[in-house]
Order: structure tokens, then sequence, then C-alpha cells
């Protein structure tokens, strides 16, 4: 998915285990007993942040740590996470983190999870070609141990056997896992779809499927993104010819932008540049990235020849095909760069075209749509999926979900990895199946599943929450800081200082702002303003006797009014206060440091 910001992640601050937690904790009372519980910490009922744990008689497994990308409500942060204090707490308790594939909703918040785990990660080898990475951008790399299970793909564990069970989605070596208790099976198929293209690295493994339902499978938990498409989706291979097909069309410069992850689509997109007559230009190191990984796993041999865009300066525009990524309209990402005429060596104008080999990721239709537009209005072809076969999704639709029932029969289902609405119609869809289901399952993240052979049931809840990654921090989504934050970026920020006399007289006031008015008007405002404070306070605000904060509210409160009235704006309020001391001799510019003055800072609410 997005690529991730790069800056300062190495002296990220890590939080410091606590030391009270080196003995193992009593597990609360629903989990102390005897029995096999599923617990998802996140992603129960979103696309994102995907962590879930099983536990079998106090024993824990982790299935992913992956990362959310938030909206604008979270200023200053991209990237959210599943929290795991909670398993923190049981750290001891935890035998291995199992990670499903390397798509950053599964895999991208290890580095922030993992130091407060401490346990053995197991993986395909793609998987750990993204985790490494990742993990030496936070000098852990030689702290994990990371464990293939590419040779191995069966992990007995003394409470869990846990299988990698190969399973087509829109990356190499997707696997569900087959996890096997003395209480029972549960199928965790993470994201998947069923494609037969005949892509050697994209493969369902029916047999084994098949063998999975026949030995018994209690529980399945699944992703429901496509819930709302009925039928089979088209194949990869069908992707790949329609865009040979598609290529020769084009005259001019020609861009294409897909998902870096997608290395089945990389490939169609250098093959088809072949056929058109093109050299493939790959620019951005996601996207190269994830063609070397793929090589170093051996997942692409014979790879066509593609240049890197710094070593395409004497390839003729309309000789290329410029593949970058950045299709989610991502304000950093090299097609963003393209669109707003930053990337030095592509414009794209009338003639030219793009090729949107993606979907939309929720969430992010209007950036797109205004990418989209941006290129349109230049006389830029713009190529989506919705009119063009230049994409299919990598999650399986309602035709794939009765197939995967048939096949592994389980007892009981858990819908999961979708909006609230997806998750219900998933429910709806599998009650109506008739193949042996007896039960599905809501739930929420936090909720405590007891799982039995034929049914399963909520018997708790426990502390989750979401996290941010707020450059060198990890702060909750849902804490005054974030709430301040949105406060200000909503409803602007006022700062006033002011400076009184001894007799409480305003001495000098200063009013300032960034984001209120223009620089020139709001000087104008302020000055106006100023002009009718500079007068004493109100016998009222001086006598009460909680002097110094009746002024410094009678201050605010006022100046903001006269804001309000001229802009219509409420802006959060900062005020610095100065009071000159007895002797009349203080420094107001050192005044916070004086013990007769006192600064104070007041934060308004912005409906006061
Ligand atoms: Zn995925
Ligand atoms: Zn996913």
């Amino acid at each position: 998915m997005n690529e991730i910001e790069k800056t300062g992640q190495a002296e990220f601050d890590f939080a410091a285990p606590n030391p009270a937690q080196k003995e193992p904790s009593a597990l609360p009372p629903f989990l102390r007993q005897e029995g096999f519980y599923f617990v998802a910490l996140g992603g129960a009922e979103k696309v994102g942040m995907n962590m879930y744990a099983y536990l079998s008689d106090g024993r824990i497994i982790v299935v992913d740590a992956g990362y959310d990308f938030l909206n604008d409500d979270f200023p200053g942060m991209e990237l959210g996470l599943a929290d795991p204090a909670w398993l923190e707490s049981y750290r001891d308790c935890i035998d291995a983190m199992f990670i499903t594939h390397s798509h950053e909703d599964h895999f991208g918040a290890i580095a922030h999870i993992w130091p407060r785990l401490r346990c053995p990660v197991y993986a395909t080898d793609f998987t750990i070609g993204h985790i490494l990475p990742r993990l030496r951008e936070y000098k852990l790399e030689n702290e994990v141990e990371l464990i293939s299970v590419n040779q191995n793909p069966v992990v007995k564990l003394p409470d869990f056997e846990v299988e990698y069970v190969p399973v087509v989605h829109s990356l190499p070596e997707n696997s569900a896992l087959r996890i096997k208790t003395k209480y029972g099976t549960v199928f965790h198929a993470t994201d998947w779809r069923f494609d037969d293209c005949h892509i050697d690295f994209m493969k369902t493994s029916y047999d084994r499927l098949k063998q999975v339902g026949e030995q018994g499978v209690d529980l399945y938990v699944g992703d429901s993104i496509h819930m709302a498409h009925p039928v089979e989706q088209p194949s990869e291979m069908v992707i790949r010819e329609s865009l040979i097909e598609l290529l020769p069309k084009f005259k001019n410069t020609l861009v294409a932008t897909c998902f870096a992850s997608n290395v089945a689509r990389m490939e169609s997109l250098l093959i088809a540049a072949h056929a058109a007559g093109r050299t493939p230009v790959i620019a951005g190191m996601s996207l190269i990235q994830n063609m070397n990984i793929a090589k170093e796993c051996g997942i692409l041999k014979d790879v066509p020849h593609y240049v890197e865009a710094k070593q395409a300066i004497d390839i003729p525009l309309d000789k290329m095909l410029y593949i970058c990524a950045g299709s989610q309209g991502n304000y950093r990402s090299g097609l963003t760069r393209i669109v707003n005429g930053e990337n030095k060596d592509i414009k794209l104008g009338k003639g030219d075209a793009i090729i949107f080999s993606s979907q939309i990721i929720p969430g992010n239709e209007e950036k797109i749509e205004r990418m989209q537009e941006k290129l349109r209005d230049a006389g830029v072809e713009v190529i989506s999926s919705e009119e063009y076969l230049v994409h299919t999704s990598g999650h399986g639709c309602k035709d794939d979900i009765r197939r995967m029932f048939e096949m592994i029969k389980p007892k009981i289902v858990i819908p999961v990895h979708g909006d609230k609405r997806a998750i219900r119609q998933q429910k709806r869809f599998t009650e109506e199946l008739d193949c042996g289901v007896r039960q599905v399952l809501v739930v929420r993240d936090g909720d405590v599943v007891n799982v039995k052979s034929s049914y399963a049931e909520i018997v708790g809840e426990v502390p989750t929450d979401e996290l941010g990654v707020d450059r060198k921090k990890v702060i909750s989504l849902g804490s005054q800081l974030v709430k301040n934050r949105r406060r200000i970026a909503y409803n602007c920020s006022l700062f006033i200082t002011a400076v009184l006399a001894e007799d409480w007289s305003v001495e000098d006031l200063q009013i300032t702002s960034i984001d209120i008015l223009e620089e020139n008007d709001f000087a104008a405002l302020a000055d106006e303003i100023k002009a009718d404070m500079l007068k004493a306070i109100p016998a009222e605000a001086v006598k009460v006797s909680y002097r110094a904060q009746a002024v410094k509210e009678y201050i605010a409160a006022k100046i903001r009014k006269r804001i309000f009235n001229a802009t219509g704006i409420k802006p959060v309020t900062f005020i610095h206060f100065y009071k000159r001391s007895r002797d009349g001799e203080a420094d107001f510019v050192a005044a916070d440091t004086s013990v007769n003055c006192e600064t104070t800072q007041i934060l308004y609410d912005s409906d006061k």
C-alpha cells in the first residue's frame, strides 16, 4: 500500500518495557481457565491495523501487526496501529507472532509493536523481505528472531500448530493460517481471493484447502472488503492481456501507476510495455524495492528488461512506459509530483495518457478524483478501472466466499477486515448459504470470543486503543493532544500576551495569529482591538478573590469576541499573562521566571 515517511525513525522513542511485566501476569479470569479464545485487537470492523490474538490454555499467539492509513482528522499523523498494551501485559505468555502477508495493514507496524512483545516472528521469505528493511529503519534487525516458513510451512508450538496455506491475493506468498489447538481448528483466512491466473507465484492450494475442510474447521476468520461484489472478478491474467492490448493505442507520453506490492501487475506492465515497443521505466523506492525482493526470493524469474528512472534520461518520452506509485493520491508520492508539474523529467499534457492500474482504497476517493480531474483538465487521457480492464481486486467476492466455505466447511464464521457495512453483508450472505455454517458472529475490537467446537460466544472484553505514529512517538488517537490538534486545525489559533501594571491596568498587549486572516488584515484588526483593550480592567474582574484568573479570562474572552464579530471564527486561544511586580523593576520578557510575576496559559474551548 502506501509508502511511509522515512524521516527519523531510527531515533524513535520506544516505550521502555515495564519491569513489573517481567513475571508472567495472571490472565483475566475468562482467560485463566482452560479453553480456546479469539481476540481482535485491531481490524475487526475496519480495513487497517490488523492485529489478532488466539489463546489456548493461557498461551498466546499473535497474528499480524499492521498499520492503518489515517485521514485528515489526525493532523501530523499518517499511520495508525492497534495498541499492543494489553498483549504487552501478558507478553511472557506469547509464544510467537505470525505475519500473513506483506501489505502494510498486516505487517507495517511491526517495528512499533514487536519491541513491546519480543516474541519470535514467522513469515514467508517475500514477507520477511519487507519486514527486514522496516526493522532496519528502527535498528531492530538484529534483535528480532525472524523465521521463514518457506521450507517448513507448519510451525509446531506446545499449544498451537500453525500452518501457512497459500491463497491468492494481490501480492506473492499470501497465506491463510490453519491454527490447530487441542480444542479445535481455526482457518484464519486473512486477505484472499480465488484466481486461477496461472501466474507461478499466484497460486491457491485447492488440494490443501479441501484436506483442511476434511480434517475439520471450527472457526473461519477472514476479510470482508469485497462483499458487495457478487460475481467473480477478472483474473490477473485477463488484466495482463488487456494491458497488452491497450498500450499500443497511446502515442505520446504514457504513465502507469499501480500498488508497489502488486508484483504480478508490475510484471504485466513490463510485458505490455515491451509488446508496445516502449521501455519500462520504474520510478520510486517502493516499486524498485518490491521488484528486488521478488527477484531475490526467486519469485520473479526472467523479468523483462526495465530501467530505473535515473537511468532513463536518454529514452524519448514516447518510447517509454513510466511506472510509478502513488495511485492513492498521497501528497508526497511520485505521481502527485508529476500531476503537480514537479517532476523535471515527466510533464503530462494534452495528448498524453495515464493508466491507474489500481483501485481506490476507501477514504481516498476525493483525493484521487481531484487528481484525475486535474489531469483531465490538462488534456491528459485518464484510464481507470471504472471504464477499462486495468485492475482487479485481491479480495474475494461473494462467489469466492461460497466456494471457500464449500471446501473448508467452517462451523463458525467471524467476518473481519471491512467496514461495518461489508461485515454485515458477509454475515447476511453467509447465513443464507447452505454450506454447514452454524453461527456467524460479528465482533468488535477487544471482544473475547470463547471458541468451542460447535459454537462461539463473547465472554468478556479486553482494553484496546488506536495509536498514531507521531514523528518520533506513538500516541493515542483519542488523546487530548490529538483532540487539541484537531481543534486548532479546524478553529484557528490565537495568541495573546498581556502585560499588566501593578494596579491591574493593561500596560501592553500583543495579539497574534497565523491562521485567522492574512497577515496585514490580522495586524490591522489586532491594532484596533488593542486600542480598545488598553484601558483599565473593569473593577468586577479585579476585585474577585481569584483576581489573576478572572483578569485573564476577561481579556481572552473580550478579544475572542472581537475576533468572532469580525471574522466568524472562534479560535483556540492561548494567553500569556505578565504582571509587574510591586517594586516595578521586573523584566517583562523574563517575567515567567520572576516570583512576583505569573505566566499562565488558558485553552478555551472553541464553543465557549
Ligand atoms: Zn492484503
Ligand atoms: Zn489487508
